[in-house]
C-alpha cells in the first residue's frame, strides 16, 4: 500500500496548521490515572517532527465511549498533561471541539505550538461520520495527518471525513505498522507461526482463516480454542463457547495447519478462588470449564515457538487475569519474547499479558491496534487508509 508520508511535508510546514488525528484512547483507572501511555509515546516522533519544522499542531483524539452522564470522566486534560510531560514542552488544552473556544484557540496558535482539543466523541457527528462536523474540523487546518492506526477500521468523521477537505498524510508510526504487517503477510519467513487466542472466535475468525492460508502453522487457545474443540467433536463441558459458530467451523478444524490444545486447565467456576485441575477430552466432566491450555499443549507450543522464524500473536491462551489460570498465557508471552526472530503482537488483553509477564521491548513490534490490526491482517485494507493513498496513474 503506497501511502503519502508526513515526511513529504517537511519543507511546507513553516507556519502551517496541521491537524493530527491520534488515538490517545489509553487504558485509565478511575479518574485521570493513565495505566499505559504507549499509544501516546508512539505518536511522539510525528508530533516532534511537525513542531521542529515550525508547524502549528492541532491534536484530535477520542477517549473511550463517553455518554452525556459520564462525559466529565473522559476529558482529554490528563492525556494532554501526559503528552506535555513526554514532549517536555507546553501543550495547550481547550475543553472544546468545534465551538467558539476551539476556533479562537486554533486562530491564536503560533509556530511550533501544540494544541489538544476535547474528546471527539463528545459530538455524535464523529461516530456518525457527519460531513458538517468533518468540514468544521477540516477548516481548522492546512494539512491533515493520520497517526491513529488503531482507529483506522472506523468510518468516523475525523478518520475519513476530514481527508475529503484537506491534503492528507500518514503519520510515521502508522506507516511503520502498515509496512510491517504487509511484509509479514506477503512473504512470511519459514516456518511462520501464528498464535490466536482470546474470548470469542466470532471476532477472530476472518483473521484466523487468513493466517491459516498464509502461515505454516496456527496454534490456538482461549475461548476460541473451546469453540474449535467443540466443532471437532470434543466435549467442552460448561466452557465459554459460541455454539452458533460450530457448524461453520467443521471444515476449518480439519485443516492440518491448525493445532488445537489437547490438554487443558479446567475449573468449576471462573473465579479467583476456584481450584484448577488438569484434564483432557476424556477426563473433562460436564460441569468443567476450560480456562487455560494444559502443560503438554504448552510444551508443544513452546517447541513450535522456538523453531519459528516469524511469529504473530493475538489473544491470550486462557483467563490470564486469574493467577491459577494464567500459566499458558504467561509461558507463551515469555517464549515469544525470547524469540530472536520477527515477532508481532496486538490486542488490548494481549498487550496487558505482555506487560504482566514480559516487557513490550522484547517484541519486534507491538501494534497499537487491536480490532484494526485484525481487520488489516484479514482484509489487507482499512477504510481510513484509503484517503492517504498516493493516487495511481
Ligand atoms: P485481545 O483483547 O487481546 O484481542 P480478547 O479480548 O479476545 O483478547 O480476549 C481476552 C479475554 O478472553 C480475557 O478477558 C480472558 O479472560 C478471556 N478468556 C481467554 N480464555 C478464556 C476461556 N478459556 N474462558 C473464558 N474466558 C477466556
Ligand atoms: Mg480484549
Amino acid at each position: 500500500m503506497n501511502l503519502r508520508s508526513v515526511v513529504e511535508l517537511r519543507r511546507k510546514l513553516h507556519g502551517k496548521r496541521v491537524i493530527v488525528r491520534v488515538d490517545f484512547n489509553v487504558p485509565m483507572r478511575n479518574m485521570g490515572e493513565i495505566l499505559d501511555d504507549f499509544r501516546i509515546r508512539r505518536a511522539l516522533p510525528t508530533i516532534e517532527f511537525l513542531l521542529k519544522n515550525r508547524a502549528r499542531v492541532i491534536i484530535l483524539s477520542h477517549l473511550s465511549r463517553p455518554s452525556l452522564q459520564t462525559r466529565s470522566k473522559f476529558r482529554l486534560d490528563d492525556v494532554s498533561q501526559r503528552l506535555s510531560e513526554l514532549l517536555g514542552r507546553r501543550v495547550l488544552y481547550i475543553p472544546d471541539v468545534v465551538g467558539k473556544k476551539a476556533m479562537k484557540a486554533v486562530q491564536a496558535l503560533q509556530d511550533s505550538e501544540i494544541l489538544v482539543l476535547e474528546n471527539l466523541r463528545f459530538y455524535r457527528g464523529e461516530t456518525k461520520n457527519d460531513s458538517d462536523f468533518a468540514k468544521k474540523l477540516a477548516s481548522f487546518g492546512d494539512y491533515y495527518v493520520n497517526e491513529a492506526f488503531s482507529n483506522c477500521h472506523r468510518k468516523h468523521a475525523s478518520m475519513v471525513g476530514i481527508p475529503k477537505y484537506l491534503p492528507s498524510f500518514a503519520g510515521m508510526d502508522l506507516l511503520q505498522e502498515v509496512k510491517l504487517v504487509e511484509k509479514m503477510l506477503v512473504k512470511p519467513k519459514k516456518p511462520s507461526l501464528a498464535i490466536v487466542g482470546g474470548a470469542k472466535i466470532s471476532s477472530k475468525l476472518p483473521v484466523l482463516k487468513k493466517l491459516i492460508k498464509r502461515f505454516d502453522a496456527v496454534i490456538v487457545g482461549g475461548g476460541i480454542a473451546n469453540t474449535l474443540l467443540l466443532a471437532s467433536g470434543k466435549k467442552t463441558g460448561r466452557s465459554l463457547v459460541e455454539t452458533k459458530m460450530v457448524d461453520s467451523l467443521r471444515a476449518l478444524v480439519k485443516n492440518k495447519k491448525l493445532l488445537l490444545p489437547f490438554d487443558y486447565v479446567c475449573a468449576r467456576e471462573i473465579h479467583k478462588k476456584s481450584k484448577a485441575k488438569i484434564c483432557n477430552a476424556d477426563s473433562l466432566d460436564k460441569y468443567d470449564r476450560i480456562v487455560d491450555i494444559g502443560p503438554e499443549t504448552i510444551r508443544l507450543y513452546l517447541e513450535l515457538i522456538s523453531q519459528a522464524k516469524m511469529i504473530v500473536w493475538a489473544g491470550p491462551m486462557g483467563v490470564y487475569e486469574i493467577q491459577q489460570f494464567s500459566a499458558g498465557s504467561e509461558m507463551i508471552a515469555q517464549a515469544v519474547a525470547e524469540s530472536k526472530e520477527f515477532t508481532l503482537v496486538g490486542g488490548g488483553d494481549t498487550i496487558d499479558c505482555i506487560d504482566r509477564f514480559s516487557d513490550k521491548k522484547n517484541f519486534t513490534h507491538v501494534s497499537t491496534g487491536g480490532s484494526a490490526l485484525l481487520e488489516f491482517i484479514a482484509k489487507e485494507k482499512l477504510v481510513a487508509l484509503r484517503p492517504l493513498m498516493k493516487k495511481s496513474i
